[in-house]
Order: structure tokens, then sequence, then C-alpha cells
């Protein structure tokens, strides 16, 4: 089965054939900094294999689903980030940007421009909490 698509810019930046400035990798998961920031802090963290997007998760993938929401504690304890201040999650389809499935980290929310915060609303019908989708790959069983 093929883990990587050939034109997809994260599995190319996963496999270190694209540049980015990766934070944090493990065998499952990598975390890169936005190239477009929202914030001082905005990290990206990807599956190493290919996933569509949130709506594209199963019920198979929840242990890797819940690898990339716990890599959000370690990337807070890295950066030195307040949770209290720290938006995160994914769009929901059709509002992708990259399709490949990532987890948005934003940090501090409280220097967010008004359209940033209008693009990473929180639990809006385009960006979903990483407890949404966590309910939904559990209600596709
Ligand atoms: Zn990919
Ligand atoms: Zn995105």
């Amino acid at each position: 089965m093929e883990t990587h698509l050939e034109n997809c810019i994260f599995c190319k930046i996963i496999e270190d054939k694209a540049p980015s400035e990766k934070i944090y990798e493990d065998d499952d998961v990598t975390c890169i900094k936005d190239i477009n920031p929202a914030s001082t802090h905005h990290y990206l963290i990807l599956p190493n294999k290919h996933i569509r997007n949130a709506k594209a998760l199963t019920i198979n993938d929840a242990e890797l689903y819940e690898k990339m929401v716990s890599t959000v504690d370690k990337i807070l304890e890295k950066q030195g980030l307040d949770s209290a201040s720290t938006r995160t999650g994914f769009h929901w389809p059709p509002f992708n940007t990259v399709d490949h499935l990532h987890l948005h980290v934003i940090s501090p929310i409280e220097d967010m421009s008004l359209l940033r915060k209008f693009m990473f609303k929180a639990d809006s019908y385009w960006f979903v909490s990483t407890d949404y989708v966590r309910s939904q790959l559990q209600s596709c069983s």
C-alpha cells in the first residue's frame, strides 16, 4: 500500500525531498513550521502516512490520531507555549488547504489578525477541534 503520494508537498517534506523547518519528528508524526504563520508560533503536525483530511480518518487510524493530538503537548512544552493562548484544530472539508491531514497549532491567539482569527475560528464549519474529529472518527466504526 502506498503511504506517500508523489505530488504531495507534505509527503515530500516528510521524506526530506522538500525544504521545511521540522521542529519534531518520530516514526508516526512530523511537526513543521507553517510557512505562512498566523501568529508568532504556528506549527503543523502531520501524520507520516498520507491521509487526505480529517474526514478521511477512520476508526483504524484512532491510534495514529491520538498520537497526533498528544504531540500538541510535546510542541507546547518544547516551544514554551501557554495552552490557554493556543488554538489547535483541523480544516474540515471542503475547506481544505493542502490535501494531507495536518493539525494546526497557533499561539498566541491574541496576536492573530482578524482575518486569521476568522480563518482559524474555533468550532466553525471550516475549522474544527480535535474533540470534534475524535467524535466523528468514533461514529463511523
Ligand atoms: Zn501527503
Ligand atoms: Zn492548513
